[in-house]
């Protein structure tokens, strides 16, 4: 770290009226996902080939005018991380080194000014200081963080913009599945994909979930609960769901298991639950392979049961089980539609070590 440039330290402005220890305890005991946002903000302008101005603020409504860039071509980039009560009362963030690194891989992809990184790390760190109080403490709660990053620039040319917003904004969440862990059942989306190969389906940006959600409505309408995308070119290469990577448990034929995951082929998001669960399988004993996995072979290998179990896993879920595939040809249950015993330990191992409850092998936690 000793090379890297000057950092730009954040001003903190707090709220003079943040909301009181009343209402924040009744928004606390049932917040859902992503509806209740915190007392503060931090927030940051790109101009003049630099950053500046960065500051711990109330939250509060931004005022943008109509020309702003990202209103007509949609440069965006995003992120999403956690941070955990930890059982000594103490909170921590994980893995949020490998989540500035893809914020600014997302920035580089949509040819916006990259935040450096360590800017990243400490509006995160300021924030959660800040609103500490905010991380719930009921289990499988936790303080969801969202940075996003768009051009402001009021021009209606198409180019780079030359000017950014960075925000940070913190939402407290329950557990996933309050009552119990629960399969979900997929909607398998042939005519429809969500990226292309040399496309943005690498980068963490809102153009890839707008070009997701009309599946994802198809999805619903024929009673399910997510999608899963092929790959564009073939339709037959099992890519992710629209914003969770996926797993494929397979019986090795000697009563274990192995696991296997699409490799990142540059159209599918390389997720920081995925890259924990290729290690953590592998901490379990379960070989790993990063390998395409075809439709057919879903298909075939669920049909005479090799295939054991199939789970989704991103930040914002940890881990879900997927109990059922649907299409347009038929359906197919994976095993008893159930959770399986490999999902159910990987996802308890890696809530474990998020909520300090096992210890941290790798130094994915990273205390505030
Ligand atoms: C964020 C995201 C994921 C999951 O990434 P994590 O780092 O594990 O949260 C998977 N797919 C898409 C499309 C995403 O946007």
């Amino acid at each position: 770290m000793s090379t890297a440039a000057p950092t730009l330290s954040i001003s903190l402005h707090p709220s003079a009226t943040p909301v009181s220890v009343e209402r924040r305890a009744e928004l606390l005991l049932d917040p859902g996902f992503g509806r209740v946002f915190t007392d503060h903000m931090v927030t940051a302008q790109y101009a003049d080939g630099g950053w500046r101005d960065a500051q711990l603020r109330p939250y509060g409504p931004l005022s943008l005018e109509p020309a702003t860039a990202v209103m007509h071509y949609a440069q965006e980039i995003f992120e999403g991380l956690k941070a955990y009560r930890q059982p000594d009362g103490g909170t921590a963030l994980f893995r949020p080194d490998r989540n500035a690194a893809r914020f600014r891989y997302s920035a580089q992809r949509l040819a916006m000014a990259p935040l450096p990184e360590q800017l990243f790390l400490d509006s995160v760190r300021v924030l959660v200081e800040q609103d500490r109080a905010w991380v719930p403490t009921f289990p499988e709660g936790s303080l969801y963080l969202r940075p996003f990053m768009f051009a402001n620039e009021q021009f209606l040319g198409v180019r780079p913009a030359l000017q950014y917003f960075y925000g940070l904004i913190a939402s407290p969440v329950g557990a996933y599945f309050p009552r119990g862990v629960k399969p979900v059942n997929l909607w398998l989306s042939t005519d429809r994909v969500r990226a292309v190969p040399g496309g943005t389906g690498d980068a963490k940006t809102g153009g890839n979930y707008a070009a997701s959600l009309m599946a994802q409505a198809e999805a619903t309408e024929a009673g399910c609960d997510q999608v899963v995308f092929v790959d564009a070119v073939e339709r037959r290469w099992v890519e992710e769901l629209g914003g969770m990577n996926i797993f494929f448990v397979f019986d090795d034929g000697a009563g274990g298991r192995r696991l296997a995951t699409p490799p990142l082929t540059g159209s599918l998001l390389a997720g920081i639950t995925r890259d924990s669960l290729l290690t953590l399988a592998a901490d379990h004993g379960h070989p790993v392979e990063e390998r395409p996995v075809s439709v057919e072979e879903w298909r075939g290998s669920a049909a005479d049961g090799s295939l054991v179990e199939v789970f989704a896993c991103g930040t914002a879920a940890v881990i879900t089980p997927i109990g059922r595939v649907r299409s347009r040809d038929g359906e197919f249950v994976i095993a008893d539609g159930e959770a399986g015993p490999v999902t159910m330990a990987l996802r308890q191992a890696l809530l474990d070590i998020q909520y300090g409850k096992a210890p941290d092998k790798h130094n994915w936690m990273h205390r505030v």
